[in-house]
């Protein structure tokens, strides 16, 4: 469980206690998240190889399928939106998740190869 947190707050998968991100990014000031190279704490290099983040973006696809379902089930069946209506929300929600998505992503990545 404590892997499962530290993994959602973008934790070093070696140390835990060293950040990932320099900075989370922001959607509307067009800034995307930056990474560290390396743990501050430990020296643990996050990128192993070039294109090693390439997979991330399969876990960034399942993670959109997710909340499209959960945003779909959301509007469509509880709230009761129009079709039109909820694919117009589903679509803005995931705009706005973007950075969000980006981070967890590449965490959930590097905890399923380096975490103990
Ligand atoms: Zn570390």
């Amino acid at each position: 469980m404590a892997n499962v947190i530290d993994m959602l707050k973008c934790k070093c998968p070696n140390c835990k206690k060293g950040k990932m991100y320099s900075e989370l990014g922001n959607l509307l000031m067009f800034r995307s998240p930056k990474m560290y190279t390396t743990c501050s704490e430990c020296h643990f290099k996050f990128e192993k190889e070039p294109g090693f983040f390439f997979g991330a973006m399969f876990v960034t696809y399942a993670l959109i399928s997710a909340e499209m379902i959960a945003g779909m089930v959301l509007f469509k069946f509880i709230l009761g939106f129009s079709y039109i209506t909820v694919a117009l929300l589903a679509i803005t929600t995931i705009v706005l998740l973007s950075t969000f998505n980006l981070r967890i992503s590449r965490s959930i990545w590097i905890y399923m190869f380096y975490s103990d």
